[in-house]
């Protein structure tokens, strides 16, 4: 590498920023890559680690592992916290330095998203939400200490608000959430249980949107909702949680007693666009133009979930594909210009179709004008979820696992792991 080669900065391994390191695999420039964790994660599937089906490694892969073919890439385990857009650095933290300048010539920001509680800050403490894999343990204990203190309470009136599990949010985590714990209590854990029946389990799903999976076809959203109840799975909607404390939820005015509430209703954007002093949609996702770049800074380019851009009049999903096609456009984008090539044309994304399981056996489908339900959308899903797992190991190991749990219905992550300060 000489020393010359421009040096573009991603940050982010997540979808976007690892297609655009791949992306940049043969330009002649030089890339840093920074992660606040040592990670990709395979987020779609983090509802199948905090429901005992998958263990943390199987939906996680180190960057510096998936990337050791790409000779220009350097990866950093560091948390960016600021970035000066006039002098080209960006400000990286790690365990025991704060604020060490990186220089760029390209910036790529792909932070994704965090949790929003839309206000309500202090639910958090009570209703864990899912985004890492911390997260995903943490909400897998909390789910089998459930069980494990009901088996082990004398007192059967407890049993209820130790047996009732509330997941707020009927968009894909939860639905997918819901119907997996419906799932678990009906199969691995049914015949394990001396003092307690754990199919006597609650698990009540609550939105405030009058449909689950809202952004699927009423049909669909109906078919997914017909599927929950048959589960077992109290589908509660038109209204969302008023209050959320030790006691559990309290939904229109009724206390549901629980001592599992998980949140799985809103996200917000990392603060990329206080970062850059830009302008950000109301969700405050950077305003990007249609090279993904940001007003003024042909420089910098947003991508993925952080990024805010309409396509025919209607903002782009914070889905896994937006994320991927942005950063593999982003990564040709630079690599055109820096061999002195024309840019290509502004960015389009290009909608294979939307996926959610709700339970054994069961998802839909939508595809352009393809709608489907049931086993048939459920085994594209199974092929879809492996195709995208980042390395060819975990794809052998997580589809083990999922033909083991089909037939057996065991799990392959019970495990309830004590933290250091649990
Ligand atoms: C539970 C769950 C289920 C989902 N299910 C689906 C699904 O079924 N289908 C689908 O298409 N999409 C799904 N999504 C959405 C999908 O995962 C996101 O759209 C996608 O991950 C966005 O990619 P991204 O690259 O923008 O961000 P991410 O993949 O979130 O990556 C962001 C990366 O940036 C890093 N980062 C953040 N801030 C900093 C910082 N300050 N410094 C350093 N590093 C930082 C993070 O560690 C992370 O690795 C799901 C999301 C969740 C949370």
């Amino acid at each position: 590498m000489s020393q010359q080669s421009p040096v573009v900065v991603i940050v982010g391994g997540g979808f976007g920023g690892l297609a655009a390191a791949r992306a940049l695999k043969k330009a002649p420039v030089e890339v840093i890559l920074i992660d606040r964790n040592n990670h990709h994660l395979f987020q779609p599937l983090l509802y199948q680690v905090a429901t005992s089906v998958l263990a943390p490694g199987q939906i996680g892969s180190p960057i510096r592992s998936i990337l050791r073919n790409n000779e220009n890439t350097t990866v950093i385990l560091g948390d960016v916290t600021g970035v000066d857009t006039a002098a080209r650095n960006i400000f990286v933290s790690d365990a025991d330095r704060t604020g060490v300048p990186i220089s760029y010539d390209y910036l790529i920001l792909a932070t994704g998203v965090q949790h929003s509680y839309f206000g309500h800050d202090e639910f958090e403490k009570y209703a864990p939400g899912l985004k890492s894999l911390a997260d995903a343990v943490a909400i897998r204990n909390k789910i089998l200490r459930a069980f494990e203190q009901a088996e082990a309470e004398e007192d059967p009136s407890r049993h209820k608000e130790l047996l009732t599990f509330v997941l707020v949010g009927a968009g894909p985590t939860g639905v997918e959430m819901a119907s997996a714990i419906a799932v678990m209590v009906r199969g691995s854990l049914k015949r394990e249980f001396r003092r307690i029946d754990p199919t006597s389990a609650r698990i009540v799903l609550v939105d405030m949107a009058t449909r689950p999976l809202g952004t699927f076809a009423p049909e669909l959203s109906e078919a997914a909702k017909r599927r929950l109840t048959r589960l077992g799975v109290e589908v509660r909607l038109g209204h969302g949680v008023d209050l959320i404390d030790e006691q559990g939820a309290v939904v229109e005015g009724e206390r549901i007693s629980s001592k599992t509430v998980i949140w799985a209703a809103g996200v917000a954007p990392s603060p990329a666009g206080k970062w850059l002093n830009t302008e950000t949609d109301r969700a405050g996702r950077v305003r990007v133009k249609g090279d993904l770049t940001v007003p003024n800074h042909p420089e910098i380019f947003v991508i993925g979930d952080t990024a805010s851009l309409d396509q025919d009049g209607k903002p782009l999903p914070g889905v896994a594909q937006v994320a991927m096609q942005q950063g593999r456009y982003t990564g040709n984008l630079i690599h055109r210009g820096v061999a002195g090539k024309p840019s290509p044309s502004p960015f389009r994304y290009f909608d294979k179709g939307n996926l959610a399981v709700v339970g054994k056996g069961f998802a839909i489908l939508q595809s352009g004008k393809v709608r489907l339900s049931g086993f048939p959308a459920w085994v594209v899903w199974v092929a879809v979820h492996l195709e995208f797992l980042a390395q060819s190991s975990l794809r052998v190991s997580v589809f083990v696992q999922w033909v083991w749990t089909y037939v057996t219905g065991q799990r392959g992550s019970r495990l309830i792991v004590k933290h250091h300060g649990d």
